[in-house]
């Protein structure tokens, strides 16, 4: 998928999750690093790709993405599986605990919480692509839905532009209609 689809996956997982949970009480500036996290991590597996915009906005993007494509063993490898997103975890927190200090007044459970969130999300949206995810490495074997290849989608072709992103976007509509109190609610008396 392109990092447009993911994105907006990304912060549709992040919404889903959020109002479908109890509403708890947060700071305007986790809110706002948190969603910042969540993008992040909704095209963080990418980094696998030397083309990825991660690597595309980087004066030296090019040379590293090549670099980081041969460490973590080509596009669609480690970082698309449970394994890497236990690593991503693992190393967010860990960064997380570093930069705390700078940023007191935001709580990074809830950050590193929308960027895994984000990071799912990622994985979930390939599943529909014809080149499938590795989801199990070690174990080689690429998975996607619907199990047939055939009737799954190509990166950037219209399957993805036509009818995945609208899709979402459709959803995300309706999903705000039916749920406009939670959001309300949200906003008026859990950011403070
Ligand atoms: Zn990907």
């Amino acid at each position: 998928m392109t990092a447009r689809t993911h994105d907006l996956a990304a912060i549709t997982a992040l919404g889903i999750v959020v109002l479908i949970e109890p509403l708890r009480t947060m700071s305007l500036s986790t809110a706002l690093v948190a969603v910042l996290a969540n993008q992040l991590g909704g095209i963080a597996p990418d980094i696998d790709q030397p083309t990825a915009p991660f690597w595309r906005n980087l004066p030296v993007g090019g040379m590293f993405g090549r670099m980081f494509d041969r460490l973590l063993g080509g596009h669609r490898f480690l970082t698309h599986s449970i394994l890497g997103l236990a690593l991503f975890g693992f190393l967010v927190k860990t960064l997380l605990t570093f930069i705390h200090p700078i940023m007191p007044h935001v709580d990074t459970g809830y950050v590193w919480w929308a960027f895994m969130i984000g990071m799912a999300s990622h994985l979930l949206m390939d599943s529909f692509t014809k080149e499938g995810v590795p989801w199990l490495l070690p174990i080689p074997i690429k998975f996607g839905f619907p199990p047939i290849k055939r009737l799954r989608i190509t990166t950037g072709k219209f399957g993805e532009t036509l009818i995945i992103f609208p899709l979402i976007l459709l959803f995300d509509i309706v999903f705000c209609a039916t749920h406009y109190n939670e959001l309300l609610a949200l906003i008026h008396k859990h950011l403070v």
